[in-house]
């Protein structure tokens, strides 16, 4: 039949371009609410398009380490991208909330030592935040420098 062939085409195709749950677990990648673009979990990277071959090939390219020290299917995979997940999940809500509550956040210190909070200064208070919630040893002092470069 024709047209048999033409819905196999056409299931395909859109199968190629929706993200898939497994590809947090296979390649650490999370679709961020509201947006069309997968990104990474290791690196906070985005990936042009829905695809599993540029996932996948991100992936391989850029995380081996990550492979070897966390290999497909490990106890220890599942725990670190739940964590990295929920990292990242803390950083959103973070991020929204302190927006919502800059009024009531926009003092901080004591007595003649008060200033203002920048936008800027909320969102890095709560990135430390999380770091120190979430990571240990070496990788949190990394992500701390990373989120006070100076
Ligand atoms: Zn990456």
């Amino acid at each position: 039949m024709a047209c048999s062939k033409l819905d196999k085409k056409r299931k395909v195709d859109s199968e190629n371009r929706e993200f898939k749950k497994e590809w947090t677990d296979k390649y650490a990648f999370v679709l961020p609410a509201g947006s069309t673009k997968p990104m990474c979990l290791i690196c906070n990277e985005t990936v042009a398009l829905v695809k599993s071959g540029n996932v996948k090939r991100h992936y391989e390219s850029k995380h081996g380490h990550f492979e070897q020290n966390y290999p497909q299917n490990s106890e220890v995979r599942t725990r670190k991208i739940s964590q990295m997940q929920a990292s990242y999940q803390a950083t959103r809500t973070m991020i929204v909330r302190s927006v919502q509550l800059k009024p009531h956040c926009e003092w901080h210190g004591s007595g003649k030592h008060k200033k203002p909070f920048t936008d800027a200064e909320i969102v890095k208070e709560c990135m430390n935040e999380v770091a120190i919630a979430l990571y240990e040893g070496t990788q949190k002092d990394d992500i701390i420098q990373k989120i006070n470069p100076c």
